[in-house]
């Protein structure tokens, strides 16, 4: 969703748009937007200004970067913005919704803070099982000295 400033009505604008992840270029190696990205934006001229407020709503999937487990990732911000008119004649509203998505990205996705991962020994999940590498370690010893 583009605004032409000069178009905007006295009353001010309301724009919706519901895209995909795709379109959007949202997805990152390790995330993925497959439900519609949904946009709002309330337009309004004041003074010298344009004054934009904005929802943004995403759900999208990854698998964490630790367990390798599936998890979800939900952005849901409101945001107002500011820009002179003296700025230009058009607003790209998509695109920053674009960025205000982009920018809220972790370094890491992870399926909970304190995720234990992937024993690198047994291969376990250390959330859901605890590592048996000790014990077999403590079974093999066992064997050689008998
Ligand atoms: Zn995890
Ligand atoms: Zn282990």
């Amino acid at each position: 969703m583009k605004v032409n400033i000069s178009e905007i009505p006295k009353a001010g604008l309301f724009l919706e748009e519901i895209s995909t992840g795709k379109d959007l270029d949202l997805g990152r190696k390790d995330l993925e937007f497959n439900d519609p990205v949904k946009m709002k934006a309330a337009v309004n001229r004041e003074y010298d200004n344009v004054l934009i407020h904005l929802s943004v709503e995403a759900c999208g999937e990854f698998l964490c970067g630790r367990c390798l487990e599936p998890g979800n990732y939900s952005v849901k911000k409101e945001i107002d913005i500011i820009r002179p008119l003296s700025d230009g004649k058009v607003i790209d509203i998509t695109k920053i919704a674009r960025d205000e998505i982009i920018l809220d990205y972790p370094l890491k996705l992870l399926c909970k803070v304190d995720c234990k991962g992937i024993c690198a020994g047994c291969g376990n999940n250390l959330n859901k099982r605890q590592c048996v590498c000790s014990k077999e370690d403590d079974s093999n010893r066992g064997i050689e000295i008998d």
